[in-house]
Order: structure tokens, then C-alpha cells, then sequence
């Protein structure tokens, strides 16, 4: 057993490392033919028609608000209840950004909240131009509702589904997310802690080939050579010849990333099968304590195992737990911090209290070990320091 458990961690194999010692021998270590066939498998793996690979799932999501047009005067909804990438998307674009608190079932924005906050934007004249919605923990829960509401209300859905490569929608068991038919881009990061990995990574799923296209462009400077787009061109220029029409950034995954990325692809259904097998056994394991356990299935990814300490059933705090799963060497964590609470966002106008429950639900919640390599003999560990901390040794 090791002596530190993570709360999480990567997988990595030897053919991993040989498949990146690969690409350092071949012609291409920026974006070249392992990127396209990383997007191919992932477009293939989740049944989405386009995907773009970039440098991270924050330029995924940067991108994705740029290309549906956001900017300046704009404005952006997103879960208080998620990392600051979620809602930094919108202001990189001087758009403004605002949330609707969570189902504390789920950790994810509530469809009921989603639907009084949109139908009082729409009467007061302004509805948010983009949704981004985060699957917290890979689980989607009420997904189904939320796009019917954006659907419902003409928003623009985009998911952020960092959390959720390799889950399935709870609503539709045979679509994975990524794939929705009423969002319009699913961004997925391949950050180490997250399902796979290419050390820092993302991808954009999209239906919509237009989008795709503009990504594309937008990922690399906003230059491009396709015909269609080259609109003064010479008779006597070359192969040499591109234009930039608009302002883009460099935001490609390098060829190297990509190899990582496409040997983790293939070990993603152990991966995930992995994750839920260390989450049905934290189910059962800790059902007798007086925690709130997640109630999620075996069609989320479990990138977060979050238990929380109600004050109903328990004296113990969070602050006590927590400190004394360190004093073991276990590194639990919390997520997260509301991002409205945070100085950036109290400066442009969020107070606490804004969002009571996204507020309460990190005051109580606890992030557990969970990752592929976490064995039983660990995992056991954790619940037995747990169930002490308890008082139920
Ligand atoms: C990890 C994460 C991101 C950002 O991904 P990076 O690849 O680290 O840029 C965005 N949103 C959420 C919810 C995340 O967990």
C-alpha cells in the first residue's frame, strides 16, 4: 500500500510511455497525423461527428464560446458549483458571466432553478447567449432537462464535460456524453486526473460541421489555406499562401499529447469500469456510516467520489474529517469552492448568499480517493479511517 493515497491519479502503462517514445522518433511532434486520429477515435468512441483537439480543456471551452460568437456584452450562465474554468470561459471574451445554483442530489446546475432564472431573463429581456453546463463528478442526472429548458428558451447549450469522458447520459443509455443531439459542443479536458490522459489536453465534440471548421481555425493563429476561405489570393501564389481573418490563438495539442492520448483511448472501457467498481464499492462500504453518499449509477464516470457530512447526521465536521484522513496519509479533497465567492467574481458583483446551495453543499462536502489504481486494501483503509473519524471504529 502506498504511503499517501491521492484523491486521484493517473494510469500509466509501459505502452503508454512507447507510444510517446514513438512519436518522439517519427517526423511530427506538434499537430499533425496522431492529433487526427486521436479526434477520430474519440469522435468514433463518444458518437459525435466532428471533435478538435486543443491544448486544454480551457482553450476547449474558450474556443467553443468564441466560435458560437460570444463577446463583449454577451453573457454567459455556468454552475457556481465547478472549477474557475467553467465561468473564465466567457469573461476571457469580456462577456458576463452569471450562474444558477445546484441540485445538491446531483452537484449540477437544477433544472427547476434553471427554468425560474431563465423565465425571469426572458421577461426582464435578457436571456444568458450560452449555457455551459457542467457534469459534476460525470454525473448527469437531469441533463435531459436542462437542454429541453435551453431548447425551450433558444439558448445555446454547451457542456462542460470535463469530468465526463467515458460516461453515458443517465437519460439515454445508449448515447455517451458528448453526443447530445440539443447541445451544441461538449468539451472534454485529458488533464492526469481526469478519465484519460494526455498531460494537459482537451477536445471539443460538435454535430455541427461549421463549428468544427471554425474551430479549427480559431486553434491555431485564425489563419487558414482552405480555397473556400482565401479571398485574395494571387494567380501566382503557392502552397505557401494563408490568410488570417480574424484573431485566433495558438491552441493546438502537439502530436507527442496525442500519441498519450490515443494509447490511454484504447484501455478507456477498464478505465471507467474501474472508476465504478470503486464507487459501488464505497456505496457499499460506507452505507452503514452517517454520511450522505452520492447517488449516482454506474453511467457516470465517478471523477469525484464526494460524500457529504450533514449536520443531521453527524457532529463530525468537514474541517475534522478532513484533517484527520491527512493525519493518515490520505489526501482527500473538496469541490469546490463556489466560483461566485471567489475575489475575481465578488469584484464584478457576486456576494456569498448568492447561491445558497452550491454555497451549503461546499461547506459539507468531501472528495474521496477514487482513481483506476486504487486498490482494496487502500480503499479499505480510507473507510476504516473514515468510520474512526465517525466514531463507528
Ligand atoms: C479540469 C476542468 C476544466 C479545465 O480543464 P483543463 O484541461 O485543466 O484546462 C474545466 N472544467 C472543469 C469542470 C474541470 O474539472
Amino acid at each position: 500500500m502506498r504511503s499517501r493515497i491521492p484523491y486521484s491519479c493517473q494510469t500509466i502503462d509501459e505502452d503508454d510511455i512507447a507510444a510517446v517514445a514513438e512519436c518522439l522518433r517519427s517526423d511530427f511532434l506538434t499537430q499533425g497525423p496522431r492529433t487526427r486520429a486521436f479526434e477520430e477515435a474519440g469522435a468514433v468512441y463518444v458518437g459525435s461527428k466532428h471533435a478538435v483537439a486543443v491544448a486544454n480543456g480551457t482553450a476547449a471551452l474558450h474556443l467553443v464560446c468564441m466560435a458560437l460568437g460570444l463577446e463583449s456584452g454577451g453573457l454567459i450562465w455556468t454552475s457556481p458549483n465547478s472549477f474557475v474554468a467553467s465561468a473564465n470561459a466567457g469573461r476571457y471574451l469580456g462577456a458576463d458571466v452569471d450562474f444558477v445554483d445546484i441540485d445538491p442530489e446531483t452537484g449540477s446546475i437544477d433544472p427547476d432553478a434553471l427554468e425560474t432564472k431563465l423565465n425571469a431573463a426572458s421577461a426582464a429581456g435578457r436571456k444568458p447567449d450560452i449555457l455551459i453546463a457542467v457534469h459534476f463528478a460525470g454525473h448527469t442526472h437531469g441533463f435531459d432537462r436542462v437542454a429541453a429548458i435551453c431548447a425551450e428558451y433558444g439558448v445555446a447549450l454547451v457542456e462542460d464535460a470535463a469530468h465526463a469522458f467515458g460516461a453515458v447520459y443517465q437519460d439515454r443509455p445508449d448515447q455517451m456524453v458528448g453526443s447530445h443531439p440539443q447541445s451544441v459542443a461538449a468539451t472534454f479536458s485529458f488533464h492526469p486526473l481526469k478519465s484519460i490522459t494526455t498531460g494537459e489536453g482537451g477536445m471539443i465534440m460538435t454535430g455541427s460541421e461549421d463549428l468544427a471548421k471554425k474551430l479549427g481555425i480559431l486553434r491555431s493563429h485564425g489563419v487558414s489555406k482552405d480555397p473556400a476561405l482565401v479571398t485574395d489570393a494571387r494567380p501566382d501564389d503557392g502552397d505557401w499562401y494563408y490568410e488570417q481573418h480574424q484573431l485566433g490563438f495558438n491552441y493546438r495539442i502537439s502530436d507527442i499529447q496525442a500519441a498519450l492520448g490515443l494509447s490511454q483511448m484504447r484501455k478507456i472501457d477498464t478505465l471507467m469500469e474501474a472508476r465504478r467498481d470503486r464507487a459501488r464499492r464505497y456505496g457499499e462500504l460506507l452505507s452503514h456510516l452517517p454520511l450522505h453518499l452520492p447517488q449516482a449509477t454506474d453511467r457516470s464516470s465517478w471523477h469525484l467520489y464526494v460524500v457529504r457530512l450533514d449536520r443531521s447526521l453527524t457532529n463530525v465536521t468537514r474541517k475534522a474529517m478532513f484533517d484527520a484522513l491527512r493525519g493518515r496519509g490520505i489526501e482527500a479533497h473538496v469541490h469546490y469552492i463556489p466560483i461566485h465567492t471567489q475575489p475575481y467574481y465578488r469584484a464584478l458583483g457576486f456576494a456569498p448568499g448568492d447561491f445558497p446551495r452550491a454555497e451549503a453543499y461546499y461547506e459539507t462536502c468531501l472528495s474521496l480517493p477514487i482513481y483506476p489504481l486504487l486498490t482494496d486494501e487502500e480503499q479499505d483503509f480510507v473507510v476504516a479511517a473514515i468510520a474512526d473519524a465517525l466514531g463507528h471504529a
